[in-house]
């Protein structure tokens, strides 16, 4: 046998005998999935994965193996465990869906658990669709999205935000989800680290698990003012860490963090070389004290934007990304793959969108806030009371809660919410959105206080 033959010969061992251990660890995960659901613990334990980290980069010294790529295969594995341990989590979407059905069989449900204001788009919205036919907005269009609407989105950002935001900067996309996939799978590999602070909008998440990219998870508490702690941050990082991403004001929580705590992680991101994903699809409902990431100058930023929230637009499916060129070159490669490019039409409606004033629209929904807020305190529900977004993000403290059961219950009796552990380990809290009119809302919470068997 010649000598490369053999070689190869033991190369098919050697990977065979990888596949076998890795049916084995898989089989192992599984074990401890059930375990752990058995006594309500949440998947992924950090201290748990730092343990097993230590340990490689101990062997990878000892048989002088460079870490870098022990420690991305480490995450590969991780992340399959994760995936093998994952139930069916009852998410906003799956009680969405859930409800969805009800009504379909002639069930009347109050609908507080999806993210989508309740009230029109502009009404300049309506006149522009009728003129997208005339005007020829009706081709094939650039990936980065049509010129003349990137120059308004970056004169547009530059008169918001404060920034000088030129065309260069901007990516248009079908909705800030696709922004977020897009920069999470073009900026960062397999193996890879990203940071996400929870609770949190759970695509950050599963965009990264798609693209085989390790979470490294900050928890963050009620008690702390789900302000996130920067040591933890810090001890995060490591030579396989490329992104943190922050969403202020936070969905679910409508915290907008303090300004020197903001500061504070930017400054650590720019030390370690991090690209920012900065979720910004809130700003136009924040209350004061937010300051965008375009602010600090920072060339490995990504900013999402969107007319869902802001212009009511969730149908149109229409958001934009600021970044810097090189950024917004990878992006629109894979928009063009996918997408080819962004509906003209739509493109024109948004474009013209940009001319309204939404300014009411933050308003009407910071009083329903406060309502909530109102309702929420007595129905005996802990919160911090938001500082923008659209949702209130409670803890209900009675023994052995559980969130997916009591959204299950409240949908009986005709109440969608959603249940906290779609946002983290936050097994004993709910999401209510601020998605419906005042007469609505109260009717919605005092559902909420009959399933928790309290009178209001
Ligand atoms: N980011 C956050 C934080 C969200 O809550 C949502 C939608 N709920 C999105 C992005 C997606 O927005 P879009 O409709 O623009 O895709």
């Amino acid at each position: 046998m010649s000598d490369i033959e053999s070689l190869r010969n033991r190369m098919d061992e050697v990977t065979l005998e990888m596949i076998k251990l890795l049916k084995t660890r898989t089989e192992i995960a599984k074990g401890i999935g059930e375990v752990k659901r058995a006594i309500g613990k949440g998947v992924t334990d950090e201290s748990r994965e730092s343990i097993l980290r230590n340990k490689v980069i101990l062997l990878c010294n000892d048989i002088g193996l460079e870490e870098t790529i022990a420690t991305k295969f480490l995450n590969v594995l991780l992340n399959e465990s994760v995936k093998v341990q994952s139930a069916d989590e009852h998410t906003h979407l799956s009680i969405f869906l859930k409800a969805k059905s009800l009504e379909q069989k002639g069930k009347k449900i109050i609908h507080m658990e999806v993210g989508e204001p309740d009230f029109l788009p502009p009404q300049i919205v309506k006149n522009a669709l009728s003129e997208v036919y005339d005007r020829g907005f009706l081709r094939y269009g650039h990936p980065k999205g049509m010129p003349s609407f990137r120059e308004a989105l970056a004169g547009h950002a530059t008169s918001k935000f404060g920034q000088n935001v030129t065309k260069e900067n901007i990516i248009v996309s079908p909705g800030a989800r696709f922004s977020v996939f897009a920069a999470i799978t073009t900026l960062l590999n397999l193996g890879d680290e990203m940071i996400v602070i929870e609770p949190a909008w759970p695509a950050y998440k599963d965009c990264a698990f798609n693209a085989g990219i390790k979470i490294r998870t900050i928890s963050t508490t009620l008690e702390n003012r789900w302000e996130p702690d920067l040591e933890e941050i810090k001890s995060a990082i490591n030579a396989n860490t490329k992104m943190i991403v922050l969403n202020y004001p936070n969905n679910p929580t409508g915290k907008i963090l303090p300004e020197r705590l903001q500061d504070d992680i930017m400054q650590i991101s720019k030390e370690n070389g991090l690209y920012v994903l900065s979720d910004e699809i809130y700003s136009g409902y924040a209350r004061d004290g937010w300051k965008s990431v375009l602010a600090y100058n920072y060339d490995k930023s990504v900013i999402t934007q969107s007319f869902s929230k802001s212009h009511a637009m969730t149908g149109f499916r229409i958001g934009y990304a600021i970044a810097e060129p090189a950024i917004i070159e990878k992006m629109a490669r894979l928009e063009a793959l996918c997408l080819t490019s962004v509906p003209e039409p739509v493109q024109y409606v948004a474009m013209r969108a940009l001319e309204a004033d939404t300014s009411n629209n933050s308003n009407t929904v910071q009083n329903r806030l406060k309502l909530l807020a109102k309702k929420a305190q007595g129905a005996g529900l802990e919160f911090a009371v938001p500082d923008g977004a659209m949702y209130l993000f409670a803890r209900v403290n009675q023994e052995g809660f559980d969130g997916a059961r009591f959204a299950s219950n409240a949908l009986e009796k005709g109440l969608a919410i959603a249940p906290g552990a779609g946002f983290g380990n936050y097994q004993n809290f709910i999401r209510i959105s601020a998605c419906q009119d005042e007469k609505t809302l109260i009717e919605g919470m005092n559902i909420l206080s009959s399933v928790m068997g309290v009178s209001q």
